[in-house]
């Protein structure tokens, strides 16, 4: 695959630390592919250590005079970098689907939507607000700052290679924090790309440094980051066992963490709900980027009075669903990232019908022209608790469909799992609406509603889908400290 782009500068191919497009020291590479074809069609820095090291220099060398910038200044510098991803928004989706594979109209999407984090936090820089608090004693005058953290260490996953980096780095940016970032080795050249594009808004040297690593590499960068006390938060996306370990590795030096881990949806839709309205929700949020999406629903409820009539109408959209290559202007499912996640989606399927579970539409892989990894859009009917689907990311474009009788029974059910990052359900009962989003155990739920991510809104799980939140004002307040100032003697 040759990817072409109007603006052939976007494609780059080195390290950026302090101000310098560089190789990794010791020169070496890896290969970027593409995910339908396995074909390679570009190499990046295979980093280490010691070039971890140098970004987190340059990083904390220009923290001082970055995080001493008027607000407006930086927001002014955040406006730039956004006016020039959509100047840039055609070129990066083509770069977006080579490497990621999702089809182009989702990359479009998706690049409209991590620049609405940009120009947000833009916005929001200028909107870094402390207290005055009434004194307590005569004479004293109390104020609560906010101030930016320091070093950020962003490290991001491969499934929304442009927004995931986005809306860690404009935050970051717009506190007056320094960057150091990872992008996942799937999804290193939208990376790339978005920081020359910060570099062309301005951005001055050391502010905003990435390195890229394989899958061998990473953790030798990513231990020099947790190691190194001059990082004082690390703002991580990615599997619930990495987070854990960024965790328990940044406790020797007390970072302050962000954690955007797994989820393990719920979907239910009550014996009230609108079904059309329904099944939309459910298409619009479980076949997304061919379901590899963390607050995709990979449970769906529906009540056994309406399930029949539900799962027909799924069936009939599913089935209707175009399979094929990102460069394919009418495909809606991609291939899936690797191999490895369509192996995964096969052996979910396989153990959940060998447990009792039928397949209604797809449950197969589907072979084409362009390569093994692609999965066909699935409905399974009658899953169930002991299935693997149940409790694991299926992460691809599968939907089981589990029945249920009343409300206690499946809110027990949705609640059963570790995670807790988004709920959906379908209900016209305004009573049960209330009760349900607030039995819910997640950090977002959507009502009657399948799309719920925006730039607006606080975006992150409970339990152990994470802490921290990506979007709105709280986001914000993620990348800054409070100090507070006790003045005397004014009596
Ligand atoms: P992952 O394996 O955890 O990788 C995420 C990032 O962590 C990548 O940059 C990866 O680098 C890096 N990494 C891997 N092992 C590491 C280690 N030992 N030390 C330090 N860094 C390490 O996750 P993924 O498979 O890319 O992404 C899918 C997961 O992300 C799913 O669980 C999904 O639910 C979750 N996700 C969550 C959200 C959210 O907002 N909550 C959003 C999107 C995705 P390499 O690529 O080089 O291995």
């Amino acid at each position: 695959m040759s990817l072409t782009l109007a603006n052939a500068a976007l494609l780059r191919s080195q390290n950026f630390i302090n101000q310098q497009w560089c190789s990794a020291g010791q020169g070496r590479r890896f290969a970027v592919t593409n995910p339908a074809t396995g074909e390679v069609f570009a190499h990046v820095p295979d980093s280490d250590d010691d070039d971890a090291g140098r970004a987190a220099d340059a990083a904390a060398e220009a923290f001082p005079a970055w995080s001493a910038r008027p607000a407006r200044e930086r927001a002014q510098l955040i406006k730039r970098w956004h006016a020039r991803i959509l100047a840039n928004q055609e070129d990066l989706a083509r770069i977006i689907s080579a490497e990621q594979g999702k089809p182009l109209t989702e990359a479009r999407g998706e690049v409209l939507y991590g620049a609405s984090y940009v120009e947000w936090f833009a916005e929001e820089a200028t909107r870094i607000c402390g207290d005055i608090v009434a004194e307590a004693v005569p004479g004293r005058k109390l104020l609560v700052l906010k101030e930016p953290v320091g070093v950020v260490a962003a490290i991001t996953p491969w499934n929304f290679p442009l927004a995931m980096i986005a809306r860690k780095i404009a935050p970051a940016l717009a506190a007056g924090c320094t960057v150091v970032a990872k992008p996942a080795e799937d999804t290193p050249l939208t990376a790339l790309a978005l920081v020359w594009l910060a570099e062309q808004a301005g951005l001055p040297a050391g502010v905003l440094n990435i390195v890229t690593a394989s899958r061998g590499s990473t953790p030798n960068v990513v231990d020099a980051w947790l190691a190194d006390s001059r990082v004082r938060k690390i703002t991580f996306t990615g599997s619930t066992p990495v987070g854990k370990h960024l965790a328990r590795e940044s406790a020797g030096t007390l970072k302050k963490l962000s954690l955007e881990l797994g989820g393990n949806a719920p979907f239910i839709v009550f014996e009230d709900a609108d079904l059309d309205a329904a099944v939309d929700g459910l298409m619009a949020a479980k076949f997304r980027n061919g379901g590899q999406t963390c607050v995709c629903p990979n449970r769906v409820y529906v009540h056994e009075a309406v399930h029949d009539d539900f799962v027909q109408r799924l069936a009939r959209r599913v089935g209707l669903l175009h399979v094929g290559p990102a460069t394919d202007e009418n495909a809606q499912i991609g291939p899936m990232i690797n191999a490895r996640a369509v192996d995964k989606i096969e052996r979910h399927v396989e153990d959940a019908v060998a447990k009792g579970a039928r397949v209604v539409t797809g449950g197969r892989r589907v072979r084409t022209a362009d390569g093994p990894h692609y999965y066909a859009p699935t409905v399974l009917i009658d899953a169930s608790p002991s299935m693997a689907l149940s409790c694991e990311e299926t992460f691809g474009p599968v939907a089981p469909v589990f029945r249920f009788r009343d409300e206690a029974e499946v809110i027990r059910d949705a609640n059963d799992t570790p995670f807790g990052l988004a709920a959906y359900f379908y209900s016209n009962d305004v009573r049960r609406i209330w009760r349900v989003a607030q039995a819910l155990e997640t950090g977002m739920v959507g009502i009657n509603e399948g799309a719920i991510a925006a730039e607006v809104a606080p975006f992150g799980g409970v339990k152990e889908s994470g802490y921290g939140r990506e979007g709105s004002r709280h986001g914000l307040d993620d990348y800054l400290h409070t100090k507070y100032l006790c003045q005397g003697q004014l009596g």
